[in-house]
């Protein structure tokens, strides 16, 4: 056998055993039903990945649910390109960036009835995929606590996906998340004095 000949066999050989080791794990994953991920950590794309699986999920006709708890001042690229799609619903928080406001009392209502908003959403068999955009906060600064959400996610329609997204998720949502990714800063552009850009950060 040629050098070549001998590499091919060895790359057949390679190929041969992960793909009985990826069939084994792909006939193993048989459940089906709707999921809570988790995207949390401090680096970039927590949202960017929550808006992509929207699009992905309108692009079958899905309802889809997104709620945004605390950029409702914000300009956001993906609402505005998404937001004409009749299966799409999006309800943002009015305050805006609660570190903006340091109204607590008004920031906490508006936190409430946005997630009343977030509840209706929770209980459609409709809504394949909701959104709770950077609910982690309100958790964390007690603005909604944290036996509600639990009761609203566990008692979910089974095909409905949550994707939750902030950083610093609460323990007790950790525990009961079928898909924990955690986004690790490697570098920020913005720690090196470069400005948030349009179409890129919102
Ligand atoms: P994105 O919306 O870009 O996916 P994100 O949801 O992961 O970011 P957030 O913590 O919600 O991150 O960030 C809000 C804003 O701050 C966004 O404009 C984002 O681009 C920017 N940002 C994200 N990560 C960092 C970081 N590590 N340092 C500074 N700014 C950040
Ligand atoms: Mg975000």
């Amino acid at each position: 056998m040629s050098n070549d000949e001998q590499r091919q066999a060895r790359h057949q050989r390679a190929m041969e055993k992960l793909k009985s080791h990826v069939d084994e794990r792909v006939a193993n994953a048989s459940e089906e039903r709707g999921q809570l991920l988790i995207l949390t950590g401090n680096g970039k794309g927590k949202t960017t990945s929550a808006w992509g699986t929207v699009t992905r999920a309108l692009g079958y006709g899905y309802g889809v649910g997104v709620i945004q708890f605390i950029k409702g001042e914000w300009e956001c690229g993906e609402r505005q390109r998404l937001q004409d799609d009749p299966n799409l619903q999006v309800a943002t928080m009015g305050t805006g960036f609660t570190w903006e406001t340091q109204k607590r009392e008004t920031d906490r209502e508006a936190c409430e009835a946005v997630w009343q908003h977030a509840s209706r959403l929770l209980n459609d068999p409709n809504i394949y995929l909701v959104v709770l955009d950077e609910i982690t906060y309100m958790l964390k600064f007690g603005y909604l606590d944290i036996e509600s959400v639990k009761t609203a996610l566990q008692n979910r329609p089974v095909e409905q996906s949550v994707i939750v997204t902030g950083r610093n998720a609460h323990r007790e949502l950790m525990a009961m998340a079928d898909t924990i990714t955690e986004m690790q800063e490697t570098r920020h552009a913005f720690n090196n004095g470069l400005k948030a850009r349009r179409g890129l950060d919102y």
